[in-house]
C-alpha cells in the first residue's frame, strides 16, 4: 500500500519543483488544487477535472460533515471515491468555515460570541445593518458593486445563500468558541455541532482524504495583536491535540496530516507559529489566515517571514491563494500546493483568464465576459489556450450565454479559468526545472 512521501527534486532559488506520494497517486508540486467544497468542484465532472490535468483535489470538512456527513462518505468508499475521482484529496479541519460563520454572523449583527467588534472585518464593517438577504448572495452582490469578496478560501458564502438561516433564536448562541473547542449551528438546519481537534480529525478520517489538516483558531482579519496571540497559543495546542488524535487508535496510516500555522500580519507570532509546527511530527505544513482581507503585501511578508524556518524536506500547502500575480509570488516563496476557489467562482461570475498580452496586473488576467463588446467577437476566451472551451467556443457565444444564464456559461467558463490556473503552474513547475523561474515571472507580471 502506497504511503505518503515526499521530495524536492529541484530548487531554482526558493522555487521548488517535487513529487508528493499520496495512496490515490502523483501529485507534482508546485501544484493548484482546485476546491471541491461539497464533493464538486463547482460545474465540473471528474472526466473534465481530469482531462484538465488536475492532480490535487481539496474538500471543506465542515461542509462535508454537515451534509452529507462524514458516515455517508465513508461508507462509499470515502471522498476521491464518492465524487468519483479516484485521485488525491485534501481535506481543511473545518475551522475556517466556523469561524467564518461567526465571521458572518458578526457582519450582519454585530458582535457574536468571541469577536468584539473592534475585530470585526472592514470589508464586514461597511455591510452592517443591511438586509440579510444582500450579504446573502455575495456573488450576485459582488457582481453588482465590483468588489469582491476578501476571502480566496471557501466560505460559507460560496455554497449557500442564507434565506434559510436560522434567525429565530438568538444568533449569540450561533457560534461559542471555548479552549475545548468549537460550537456552532449549521447554516443549513439550526442543528448544534460542536468541533473539538479530535472531532475534527475523527471527521477527516471519515472523509478519509490523503492530506489531512489539524484544528486552527482562525481570528478574523484585521484583529488586534492580544486576539492574534491567544488565537496562536491556542492554534498549537488544538496541534498537539489533533496530532495526538491523528497517531491515536483510529489511526489510519494512510493519512497524512499538516499541521498550520497561524499569526494573522504580526512577525513575532508567525515566527512563532512556524517553529512550534515545524518542530512537531507533522507530514506536512499549511500556513493558514491568509487571503482573509489583508493586502498582498502583507500576505507576501508573512511567506518571507515563515519561509526560511520550514523543514525542507517537507511539503507546504497555502491556503486560499490563486490569483494569477500570486501564484508566481507563493511558489517563489518556496510553497509546493495551494488552493482556491477563484477560478470557478469567478467562472460563475462571468469573468475569465486571459494569459499575459491581453492579462496583465491591471486587469487582474481576467475579462468581463458579459461585456456587450464581446457579443460578436469570434476570438476564444484566450487566445493563447487549447482547452475545450478555447478550442471550441467564441467570446460572443460564451458572452450570449452568461447573459442568458445558461448553465452552459457556468461550465464553459469554470472548465476554462480551471484549465488556465493549472496549467500555468504547470508551466512554472516546467521553468523551476530549467532553472527559469525568473525569466517566465517577467514574461507575465511586467
Ligand atoms: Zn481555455
Amino acid at each position: 500500500m502506497t504511503k505518503f512521501g515526499f521530495k524536492v527534486l529541484h530548487q531554482d532559488e526558493n522555487a521548488r519543483a517535487g513529487r508528493l506520494t499520496t495512496p490515490h497517486g502523483v501529485v507534482n508540486t508546485p501544484c493548484f488544487t482546485p476546491v471541491g467544497t461539497q464533493a464538486t468542484v463547482k460545474a465540473l465532472t471528474a472526466r473534465d477535472l481530469k482531462e484538465i490535468g488536475v492532480e490535487l483535489l481539496f474538500g471543506n470538512t465542515y461542509h462535508l460533515h454537515l451534509r452529507p456527513g462524514g458516515e455517508v462518505v465513508k461508507k462509499m468508499g470515502g471522498l476521491s471515491k464518492f465524487m468519483s475521482w479516484n485521485g488525491p484529496t485534501i481535506t481543511d479541519s473545518g475551522g475556517f468555515q466556523v469561524f467564518s460563520l461567526a465571521k458572518t454572523l458578526g457582519r450582519l449583527k454585530g458582535p457574536v460570541s468571541g469577536f468584539s467588534p473592534a475585530s470585526a472585518p472592514s470589508f464586514a464593517k461597511a455591510s452592517v445593518g443591511k438586509p440579510f438577504s444582500s450579504a446573502a448572495m455575495p456573488l450576485v452582490a459582488e457582481r453588482q458593486s465590483g468588489v469582491e469578496s476578501p476571502s480566496t478560501r471557501a466560505t460559507l458564502s460560496d455554497n449557500e445563500n442564507f434565506e434559510s438561516f436560522p434567525r429565530s433564536n438568538s444568533e449569540k448562541s450561533l457560534v461559542k468558541i471555548t479552549e475545548n473547542g468549537v460550537k456552532f449551528r449549521s447554516h443549513l438546519d439550526g442543528s448544534l455541532h460542536y468541533f473539538t481537534p479530535e472531532e475534527s480529525i475523527k471527521i477527516q478520517q471519515k472523509l478519509g482524504a490523503d492530506l489531512i489538516l489539524c484544528f486552527d483558531d482562525c481570528p478574523p482579519y484585521p484583529s488586534d495583536y492580544t486576539h492574534v496571540k491567544n488565537a496562536v497559543e491556542r492554534t498549537h495546542r488544538w496541534a498537539l491535540r489533533s496530532l495526538k488524535a491523528a497517531q491515536g487508535k483510529h489511526n489510519n496510516s494512510r493519512q497524512a496530516i499538516y499541521g498550520v500555522i497561524q499569526g494573522g500580519i504580526y512577525k513575532d507570532l508567525r515566527k512563532e507559529s512556524a517553529k512550534f509546527i515545524s518542530g512537531l511530527d507533522f507530514d506536512g505544513i499549511a500556513i493558514g489566515g491568509v487571503a482573509v482581507g489583508e493586502g498582498k503585501k502583507e500576505m507576501l511578508d508573512v511567506l518571507n517571514w515563515v519561509g526560511p524556518l520550514l523543514p525542507k524536506e517537507k511539503p507546504r500547502h497555502l491556503l486560499g491563494v490563486g490569483e494569477v500575480d500570486d501564484i508566481f509570488e507563493i511558489i517563489e516563496r518556496g510553497i509546493d500546493t495551494f488552493d482556491c476557489v477563484i477560478p470557478t467562482r469567478l467562472g460563475r461570475t462571468g469573468f475569465a483568464f486571459v494569459s499575459s498580452s491581453e492579462g496583465n496586473i491591471k486587469n487582474r488576467f481576467r475579462i468581463d465576459i458579459g461585456k456587450t463588446k464581446w457579443q460578436t467577437s469570434k476570438l476564444p476566451l484566450d487566445k493563447n489556450c487549447d482547452c475545450y472551451t478555447c478550442k471550441n467556443y467564441t467570446r460572443a457565444y460564451i458572452n450570449h450565454l452568461f447573459r442568458s444564464k445558461e448553465l452552459l456559461a457556468y461550465h464553459l467558463l469554470s472548465y476554462h479559468n480551471t484549465y488556465f490556473i493549472i496549467n500555468l503552474t504547470k508551466k512554472i513547475r516546467e521553468a523551476i526545472l530549467e532553472d527559469k523561474f525568473q525569466s517566465l515571472k517577467k514574461d507575465w507580471l511586467v
